[in-house]
């Protein structure tokens, strides 16, 4: 049986990077009736902290990972298993697979004459009992890691230093507890970050050495920004919390994430999780770096939100709506809303009007929309309105009249107005917003910008 896992280091927000590893590894999981196994990888007590496990395991329920689905096994806590890693490290020693090593890099550098050759090997035949554990690789041949995503990958043995497993203190290093875990839970398939293609070279030799066989492995290629550099915290937005925050909508999330290195064929983008993770395979995975488009992302979103039945619509603007604002009101508009906007936090400034007592004063949108005979253009309209049928077709009409009367078309008459009544020169269609705001309103609005 098919068994994955997916394993995070609770040392930060959760990086979309590893929300699209979650995603493959659960859509192969779901597939093949298998399981998805999370284990938290919180052995650097000095990084971790438990709200980014809690982090970890909210944004993989927001995108739909979690245990509601009996394919979903965990969480565990790598921490937990440190006896066994010790065991594992112990049974190396016994084997001669592992030695014991006091040696300081400096002492290292000076006998090599270089910083970066490596271990030398020295201990090997000391015989010492006590000090950091390093792992005896073979002098020759190559270690072949065959990755499902990126082929077969040879790392030749004469370049792989004995590398260490456990420190002096005897705590085990990361390379050997995630191969013990791994092992320990049956993991069939390991498929994660790119970066970690040379622990793969290490455990493909760690795996033999405590009698289990290698997994399949497939490593996930890089994601990078527009600059086409990787995708860091300090660069680029990357956690999904931040984008979950912004309102975007966990089923477009997810739709863009499995895109990230993958496609369904024949130009398909737009689809949803339920039609995608039967079609995904780790060996259509495309080696090379994926662009998050940011952009992209958005039209998504966009295009989700407007696929939205109107009523879960609302119901997702809530959160980002003022409390007090009448919920009616909002429903007069919601429909025109949906129409516009990509992220749900747009929802805001885009209704805002509505409700405040005056319309948000922007000095931009001011300066842009003063340019064309305001004064004249709103005195008219205000004229006109104490008569007009209070309908859009006849409200756009007038206002078309009046800016005909000035010269202008119906875009540059707009704009005045609809930075009166809204305080932005752009938003929901405005004769429909005129509509809802009723009369009184309307004309106070254009008094006051008139004053
Ligand atoms: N804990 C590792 C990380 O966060 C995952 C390593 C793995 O998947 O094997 O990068």
């Amino acid at each position: 049986d098919v068994r994955v896992r997916f394993a995070p280091s609770p040392t930060g927000m959760f990086h979309v990077g590893s929300a699209r590893a979650a995603l493959f590894n659960w859509a192969v999981a779901m597939q093949s009736g298998g399981r998805f196994i999370l284990r938290i990888e919180d052995t650097d007590a000095t990084r971790n902290r438990p709200e980014w496990t809690e982090g970890i395991i909210s944004a993989l329920d927001w995108i739909g990972i979690n245990g509601t689905n009996p394919v979903f096994e965990g969480p565990y806590f790598q921490s937990a298993y440190e006896p066994q890693h010790r065991e594992a490290v112990a049974k190396l020693l016994a084997d001669g697979k592992a030695y014991f090593c006091d040696c300081t890099r400096e002492q290292v550098q000076e006998r090599t004459g270089s910083k970066d050759k490596g271990y030398d090997g020295y201990c090997r035949g000391r015989g010492l009992t006590a000090g950091a554990v390093r792992f005896r690789t073979p002098d020759e041949g190559v270690t072949v890691v065959e990755d499902l995503v990126r082929g077969r990958v040879e790392f030749p043995n004469n370049a792989q230093e004995d590398f260490v497993i456990a420190r002096s203190d005897g705590s085990p290093l990361y390379v050997l507890a995630n191969a013990v875990d791994d092992i320990t839970q049956g993991i069939t398939h390991v498929a994660r970050g790119e970066e970690h293609l040379p622990n793969a070279a290490r455990q493909e030799l760690l795996w033999p050495a405590l009698g289990a066989t290698p997994p399949v492995w497939a490593h996930l290629p890089v994601i990078v920004n527009e600059q086409r550099k990787k995708l860091s915290k300090r660069r680029d937005k990357v956690a999904l919390e931040d984008y979950r925050a912004e309102g975007y909508l966990p089923e477009a999330m997810v739709n863009y994430l499995m895109l990230l290195g993958w496609g369904p064929g024949e130009d398909r983008e737009i689809m949803p999780w339920s039609e995608m993770a039967p079609l995904f395979r780790l060996e259509d995975v495309n080696p090379s770096n994926a662009f998050f488009d940011e952009k992209k992302l958005r039209a998504f979103n966009g295009e989700y939100i407007r696929a939205l039945p109107l009523e879960t619509f609302e119901e997702r603007c809530v959160p980002y709506l003022d409390p007090s604002w009448d919920r009616e009101l909002f429903s007069k508009v919601a429909a025109l809303a949906q129409t516009r906007i990509s992220v749900l936090s747009e929802i805001r400034q885009n209704v805002d009007f509505l409700f405040l007592e005056e319309p948000v004063f922007d000095q931009a949108s001011w300066d842009k929309a003063m340019k064309n005979s305001p004064v004249e253009i709103l005195t008219d309209y205000l004229q006109r309105l104490e008569s007009v049928s209070w309908d859009p077709e006849s409200l756009k009409q007038a206002l078309e009249e009046v800016g005909v009367a000035h010269g202008l078309k119906l875009g540059k008459a707009q704009a005045p107005v609809r930075v009166a009544i809204t305080g932005r020169t752009v938003g929901l269609p405005l004769f429909e917003s005129i509509e809802v705001l009723g009369r009184e309103r309307i004309q106070d609005r254009l008094r006051a910008a008139l004053a």
